[in-house]
This record gives structure tokens, sequence and C-alpha cells, in this order.
């Protein structure tokens, strides 16, 4: 059985800028706090932590002072910068710059929009990180829809600020915009083109990914898919892979394998998300290289 490791697969800069960040920082002190997961990837998330990373929640954010505190690459809402400032606490900031530009962006068209009495609408996940982040750049009155449904939430007959979280799908986006546009037309008739204001703000870093992603999928027989559970992009990325080979496995790490998915298979593909890291993968391809040579197929 040939293994292969997807070559485009593993950390984005923002990811690997938040984690080198992280490392240099810990080289000058034996603990650094983390607000939240500094990758959603369990394995990453223990090894740093033994070498002295500590994540830490928002309530325990608010009892830390005098000390140092990461801001990993998903970005913060303006009352974490505030309470820092009052609690005497240095932030790192690891905010992703593709993250920071789209914060100013939800930003401006808040303030742009509110003189016509407009809504700012983003395709994400709830209480998702970034999402948090961007919502905090609106006095958290952005509407977040995720499904369908979210969409009753939003007054039509106003006009609409559209953005994606960065780790969204491209056809989630898209599909998602074709119904406000109707919605629009339905709620307004009369309602001029600019009423919709959608931006694209999916990192090319995911979006680029899925062609290379289906390419992959397609050239191996079974496809392991590397990922922590809470990944966002993971989830995105992961349904592109099944779409295009219906044997590709959602797995954390080499422990979920079960030998039986690689009867009659000549080659294995090994892929993962923006948060997931090249070691990992390496390890599952060594397990995967050793089932392959005591297996009875
Ligand atoms: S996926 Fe894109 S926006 Fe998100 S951390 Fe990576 S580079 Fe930054």
């Amino acid at each position: 059985m040939k293994v292969t490791i997807d070559k485009n697969s593993g950390y984005c800069f923002g990811v690997e800028y938040a984690i080198q960040m992280a490392e240099d920082e810990m080289e000058h002190s034996n603990t650094l706090y983390c607000l939240g997961d500094i990758v959603h990837n369990s394995m990453e998330v223990k090894r740093l932590h033994d070498k002295g990373l500590r994540i830490i929640s928002r309530e325990q954010l608010e009892e830390l002072r005098d000390c140092k505190v990461l801001i990993r690459a998903h970005g913060e809402p303006p009352e974490t910068y505030e309470l820092a400032l009052r609690n005497n606490i240095e932030l790192i900031d690891a905010s992703c710059p593709v993250v920071l530009k789209l914060q100013n962006r939800v930003k401006h068209a808040f303030d742009k929009i509110q003189p016509d009495k407009g809504q700012v609408v983003i395709y994400g996940q709830k209480g998702h990180a970034e999402v948090i982040g961007l919502t905090g750049q609106t006095n958290n009155e952005a509407i977040v829809v995720t499904t369908e449904e979210d969409l009753a939430q939003v007054d039509f007959s106003r006009p609409v600020s559209f953005f994606s979280q960065t780790t969204k799908s491209t056809k989630g986006f898209y599909k998602m915009k074709a119904l406000i546009e109707e919605k629009i037309k339905e709620a307004n008739p009369q309602a001029p083109a600019d009423y919709l204001d959608a931006n694209d703000s999916i990192c090319r870093q995911v979006s680029n990914r899925e062609p290379q992603l289906q390419k992959f999928s397609h050239e191996h027989d079974v496809i392991l898919f590397v990922s922590g559970k809470k990944s966002s992009n993971g989830k995105a990325l992961y349904g592109v892979c099944k779409i295009e080979n219906p044997r590709s496995y959602f797995i954390e790490n080499e422990q979920e394998i079960e030998p039986a998915w690689f009867e009659g298979a000549t080659s294995v593909g090994i892929c993962g998300a923006t948060s997931t890291p090249m070691w990992l993968m390496e390890q599952v391809a060594r397990h995967v290289e050793n089932i392959d040579s005591v297996a009875t197929f």
C-alpha cells in the first residue's frame, strides 16, 4: 500500500506564526497563558502544554493580573484589550493579519451602514473565537448565520452587509448569499443592487485548499483526514474530501484508525486542516505503514 502525505496540508501561516510566537516566548518564561486553545488540535495543545503553555478561559482571564497572555490567531474583540489594560496584563498578540484585516472591514461596514439602518450579517459558527472577535467590532449587533433557518433573524427590508468567517466553505457562503439575494427581492422588489454588499472573506489559505484536496482525494483509494474535532476548517475541508472520495475518514489521531478501512486499497492519502501539525500526519503515516506490514487483507 502506498502512503502519501498531502504536501499542501498542515499549518497555514497564521497558525504557524502563533505557535512560533508561543514557543519563542516560552524560551524565556516557564509559563505562558493562552486565551482559548492555541490551535483546534488537542495533540498539539498537549505538546505545547508540556512546554509550559496554559490554556485559560475568558472567566479565568478576568481573575488574572500582572502576567503575559497570548492572543491566538483567531483574534479577540475590543473588550479583551480593555480588560488586559485594566488588569496590567501584557498581551502577546498573535492574531492572524488576515483576521485583523477582516475585523477592520467589519467595523468599517458597521459604521457605514448605520445611517441606513443596515445590518451586518456574518456567515459563521456562533461562539467560535473568530466570530466573537468579529461581532465585537459591531457592539455585538452583527447577526451570525450558520444555516438557512438562521436567516429568520435578518430584516430583508433593510440593507445587508454580508461577510464570512475566514474558515467556512466557499460553497456554503455562496449558497447563503444567493438566499439573501432572493429574500431581499421578495421583501423589497425595488431594492437597489447595492442593498446587499456581499464580501467573500474566506481565507485563501482555506479556499485554495478545496480544489487541491479534491484532486488529492481523487488520486487515492482511501483518505485519512487528520484534524481536531473542534476545527471549523477541518469540518469544511473534510466535507470536500468526502464528496470526492466516499472512502474518506475523519480522525483525530492514529488510535482511531480501523484496519478494515484499507481492505483492497493500494494507495492511502493523508491530509488535514490548517490546524493539523505535520508531525501528526507523519505519525499517522507510520501507523498505516505498520498496519500494512502485518495485514492479511
Ligand atoms: S486560516 Fe487564514 S485567516 Fe485563519 S489563521 Fe490561517 S491564515 Fe489566518
